[in-house]
């Protein structure tokens, strides 16, 4: 008889491992197999240091699996964003409305060992240096490619966390439209880093995202608990008429970048002793939305996290959007013994929130790199919080919606699509807020945005 509280997934990466955590915590039988080799063992793949912004919802769903705590133990605090004007100039925006709406900084590597470790205590069973190479969706038989050999193995249902370009996908697709489409981003990415000062302490306040947002481009950089800062510089990749502004193909060589950061970057390049060593050793990163109609194939497979979904990163979401996908894929599995129904519950509850927070990425990559900076954006701005503070529990920020609450993504986008409205009209032609309304405005808000629920 087969086991029905067996599971397979693909893919201990960083949704891989959390659900792992999760299932097997509840008691399911878990199987996962990694393409790469065991992290523990061999080093985190890349060896660099690259970090990731966490925030309410992954932390939420890291609680949740009792890991939090070990996750935070190595993060660094972001209180808001540094925003590093052309002229020196600095100037801290905060996030939220005190130190308990913050971000943190985690390191990819220690994050997704922390995750294993969980994984592997709660009983999953974890199998290294398996790739999946093909599926037989009749025979329920897997089969996984490592040390040389084809790896068979049979499943009752296979989870799909092999990110962005996932092979658990690929194989789906040969059974069943799932309505694909890829969206690349005409920018590509460099990761680059600064590191500690002599005295071995950070050469830049550590408790802030640094952003230095110039037009059609920008930089940012993030701490790391090591005192080192790993820079992430976005570039145009492509001709895209960009009409002179610097691309992957203007900027190639080390000294085209040390040139670059001369002219935009001139406070950063100092304390980036390595630059021209990183940017021609470091490969350029490319950026893409993925797109599904369907996420499931009936009980046999679903996908989730990158596999699924997979956005922009300038939200800072698609790891803790992937989280929340684990916590609410792993309860609609506990919640009913028919397993299809639960995977296109699932589908149901995430698909329209997946497709919100790709384009709330999107939209904030615009945000970032054009309006961080600029007299209009920054009014709005302050009205926004003077809005929140007269009603709190009505006017909340898109971006706290989004980072320090679990509102569903689409709610946030639909609320934040109203408040957007209302701060542009309210300031239009305005250089202060000096005369406005309040009353009207006050009225406003109360008519078309009700109260949020308090989050459990
Ligand atoms: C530049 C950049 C910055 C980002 N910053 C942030 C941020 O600040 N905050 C945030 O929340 N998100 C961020 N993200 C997004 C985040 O990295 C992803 O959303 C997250 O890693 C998704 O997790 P995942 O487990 O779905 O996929 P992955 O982390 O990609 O894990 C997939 C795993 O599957 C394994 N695998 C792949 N193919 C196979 C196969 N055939 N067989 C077996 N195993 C396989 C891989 O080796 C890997 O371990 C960023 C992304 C980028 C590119």
């Amino acid at each position: 008889m087969s086991d029905q509280r067996q599971l397979t997934i693909v893919g201990a990466g960083l949704a891989g491992a959390l659900l792992a955590t999760l299932l097997a915590r509840r008691g399911w039988t878990v199987d996962v197999f990694e393409r790469r080799g065991d992290p523990r063992v061999e080093g985190y793949a890349g060896g660099r240091s690259i970090n990731l912004a966490l925030a309410e919802r992954g932390l939420h769903a890291l609680r949740s699996a009792d890991a939090a705590d070990a996750v935070l133990a190595h993060a660094v605090m972001m209180r808001g964003r540094m925003v590093h004007f052309l002229d020196g100039g600095e100037q801290l925006q905060r996030y939220g409305r005190d130190d308990s709406e913050v971000i943190w900084s985690v390191s990819r590597g220690e994050l997704n060992i922390s995750l294993i470790d969980a994984a592997e205590a709660a009983g999953a069973r974890l199998h290294f240096d398996r790739r999946l190479d093909s599926v037989d969706f009749d025979a329920r038989m897997a089969t996984f490619l490592g040390d040389g050999h084809a790896h068979m193995h049979r499943f009752e249902a296979l989870l799909g966390a092999d990110g962005a370009g996932s092979a658990l996908r690929q194989q789906m697709q040969r059974v069943a439209s799932l309505g694909e489409r890829m969206e690349w981003l005409d920018h590509g990415y460099k990761e680059l880093e600064i590191p500690p000062a002599r005295d071995g302490g950070f050469r830049m306040e550590p408790n802030a995202l640094h952003i230095w947002p110039r037009g059609r481009y920008m930089c940012i950089a993030l701490p790391n608990d090591e005192r080192t800062f790993t820079v992430t510089l976005f570039l145009p990749s492509q001709s895209n008429g960009s009409h002179g502004a610097p691309s992957f193909e203007t900027i190639v060589s080390g000294a085209d970048a040390r040139a670059l950061f001369a002219r935009d970057f001139a406070d950063a390049l100092p304390l980036m002793p390595e630059l021209e060593n990183d940017f021609e050793a470091h490969p350029t990163g490319t950026l893409a939305t993925l797109y599904l109609d369907r996420w499931s194939l009936d009980d046999r497979a679903v996908l989730l996290g990158d596999a699924a979904h997979a956005m922009v990163p300038f939200h800072g979401q698609g790891m803790n959007c992937a989280f929340e996908d684990c916590v609410a894929l792993a309860s609609h599995l506990d919640a009913t013994t028919d397993r299809a129904a639960a995977f296109a519950a699932f589908e149901a509850e995430r698909l329209p929130n997946a497709r919100a927070i790709q384009k709330m990425a999107l939209e904030n990559y615009l945000e970032m790199r054009e309006r961080v900076d600029d007299a209009d954006f920054l009014l709005q701005r302050a009205l926004e919080q003077a809005l929140a503070e007269r009603h709190p529990d009505r006017f909340v920020p898109r971006y706290a919606m989004v980072t320090f609450r679990r509102i569903p993504y689409a709610t946030a986008f639909e609320r934040g699509r109203i408040q957007r409205e209302l701060l542009v009209e309210a300031t239009r032609d305005r250089q202060s807020l000096d005369g406005i309304d309040w009353s009207t405005l006050d009225a406003e808000v109360e008519r078309l945005l009700p109260p949020l629920p308090p989050e459990a």
